[in-house]
């Protein structure tokens, strides 16, 4: 079976799509910090978009390889997540998940935006 993910027609995919895992390890842009098992805000549902718990955020307006500013404070709440010391105008940290731009892996999760792949990924597993 094949079917369009972008096709107009199904309106679950108006939102351009990339792929990742939200237990993969990411870097915060500002400060750098890592965290090897994934960003702490998907062990919580989210507040702001009502992603369930290890799923990615679905605004519908894309963008969703960052967490709403909702489940940040959650996971702050928590004591799972500290304040960004790197440059920011809100404290948060910048912390994108690695996008693919086809799924080669059952496990990876869909996520909505129009962002690019990231290159980061390839350099640290070369092909
Ligand atoms: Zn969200
Ligand atoms: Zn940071």
């Amino acid at each position: 079976m094949t079917y369009d993910l972008f096709s107009r027609k199904n309106p679950t995919f108006r939102t351009p799509v990339r792929w990742s895992c939200t237990s993969e390890s990411v870097t915060c842009r500002r400060c750098h910090h890592e965290w090897d098992d994934g960003d702490p805000a998907y062990r919580f549902a989210c507040p702001d978009c009502n992603a369930t718990p290890a799923n990615p955020c679905q605004r519908s307006a894309g963008g969703n390889e960052r967490v709403c500013p909702g489940r940040d404070r959650v996971a702050q709440a928590a004591k799972l997540l500290g304040p960004c010391e790197g440059l920011s105008w809100d404290g948060r940290h910048d912390k994108p998940l690695p996008l693919r731009a086809s799924r080669t892996d059952p496990a990876w999760q869909l996520v909505r935006t129009g962002s690019p792949a990231t290159r980061v990924f390839s350099d640290r597993y070369p092909v």
